[in-house]
């Protein structure tokens, strides 16, 4: 399942025989328009235009924009704030969950296959990894929690992130024996799940 599918199911609307350059469909659909600087290339198929999915999902400007959870019920725009609810409380499969640090980038783009189709092992997109991770409930909760340990030291999310520390951090961690938190963290530094709970935490 593609990702402009499971948010615009209808294949109605089109007027011209066309094989889509996005999932493969074909059928009635449309001409592509997309703009000279469009970076997709690299990720589409042999074809000659746009399924109904696609084409309404290309023209949603809002998908590239912003965070959101894909359903069957449709598109959910989220605020980064609710993000880790989301993930604490993943919804009924099939679903798609996209979290952009630029809100400009098309991130999602060599991702639209990687629909989840579990709660227990499941995608996230991003546009500030370099594809879509496949991560479990479990690590995501194991890392949320560690997360919650870093912030409760006072650690930055730049520290978390990088696994480098600031003498004060260091003098804090001895102080309360948490001296293996820090290894903890260390050890996920660039990660891209880690990069993920850092940035919604
Ligand atoms: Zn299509």
């Amino acid at each position: 399942m593609y990702l402009p599918e499971l948010i615009y199911p209808s294949k109605e609307g089109g007027s011209k025989e066309i094989t889509c350059v996005v999932c493969g469909w074909k059928g009635k659909g449309f001409d592509f328009s997309f703009s000279d600087n469009f970076v997709g290339w690299g990720f589409m198929k042999a074809g000659n235009g746009l399924c109904p999915s696609c084409y309404q999902f290309f023209k949603n400007q809002d998908i590239r924009k912003k965070h959101f959870l894909a359903t069957t019920n449709g598109i959910q725009f989220l605020k980064k704030e609710g993000i880790r609810q989301v993930l604490n409380d993943l919804p009924e499969p099939p679903f798609f969950l996209y979290i952009t640090q630029s809100h400009q980038k098309q991130g999602w783009i060599g991702d639209l296959n990687k629909v989840s189709m579990s709660r227990e092992h499941f995608y996230i997109s991003t546009d500030f990894t370099e594809s879509a991770i496949f991560t479990s409930k479990a690590e995501v909760d194991t890392l949320f929690k560690l997360y919650d340990e870093a912030l409760e030291l006072g650690l930055s999310k730049t520290e978390m992130s990088t696994g480098v520390f600031k003498i004060t951090s260091y003098q804090k961690a001895e102080k309360q024996g948490k001296m293996e938190l820090l290894n903890r963290v260390q050890e996920k530094a660039h990660m891209p799940i880690w990069e993920v709970i850092v940035y919604v935490g």
